[in-house]
């Protein structure tokens, strides 16, 4: 079985975990949510000998898609190969304002890009693959309306950088759907709470309980956890 390096960094004034999923055997990476802080996010990434392959976000928030622009010029400075950029049709007028709203915000300038347009869509595939690692696309929108977690099955993974562990066999990257005890805000535009509740009942709760969580913010957790633990999500009833 391939082992998928998994490695988190915490990045952008939101505390992100922005992820690069590095398929060693196949030499192949794809970087999940390069929100910001794209020197962190390279720290420990062989460039030279890894062939990115793929950008996949979870949705297009200024803190999870803010550094693409600069990760693609970085690519075709080094003369490499351009990378895929995978996200849902519905995030692509989110990701065109993340400039303004950082302005807005008061952010340097430089900080966040607006985001390019993708070259696929996510919004009919069920599969997203790393070389002949293949993980299930989960449409989990009510955070954001395009929003899409990456679950993995029998995985053989490390965890590596912030909140390192021992990896189970199913781990999935929630991205804002579902935290530790809580979950994405659903008071922004675009946004809908029982959307929300709705995917996280019938898309996450139904995955194994021993499934790792590795959310968009904070700590890992579990599904298990999150089904006896979660304030905000009403327990599925049988
Ligand atoms: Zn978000």
């Amino acid at each position: 079985m391939n082992n998928l390096q998994i490695i988190t960094k915490t990045v952008s004034h939101f505390g992100q975990n922005a992820r690069v999923l590095i398929n060693v055997d196949e030499k192949i990476i794809c970087f999940v949510d390069p929100g910001a802080d794209l020197e962190l996010i390279l720290e420990s990434v062989d460039l030279d000998n890894y062939t990115v392959e793929s950008i996949f976000l979870t949705h297009c928030h200024i803190d999870h898609g803010g550094a693409v622009k600069p990760l693609l010029e970085l690519l075709e400075k080094k003369g490499k190969p351009t990378p895929t950029l995978y996200y849902h049709s519905k995030e692509w007028i989110v990701g065109k304002n993340i400039e303004n709203y950082a302005k807005q915000s008061g952010f340097d300038e430089g900080s966040y890009f607006n985001i390019p347009n993708a070259d696929v869509n996510l919004d009919d595939m069920d599969t997203f693959n790393i070389g002949s690692i293949s993980a299930k696309l989960l449409f989990t929108p009510g955070h954001a309306p395009g929003h899409i977690a990456m679950y993995f099955e029998n995985l053989n993974a490390t965890l590596l950088g912030d909140f390192s562990q021992e990896a189970p066999s199913n781990i999935c990257l929630s991205g804002d759907a579902l935290f530790r005890e809580s979950v994405g805000r659903t008071d922004l535009p675009l946004s809908n709470p029982q959307d929300l509740v709705k995917s996280v009942q019938e898309k996450l709760y139904t995955l194994p309980e021993d499934t790792l969580i590795l959310p968009g913010h904070g700590k890992n957790t579990t599904i298990g956890h999150e089904k006896t633990n979660n304030p905000f999500i009403r327990p599925l009833l049988n």
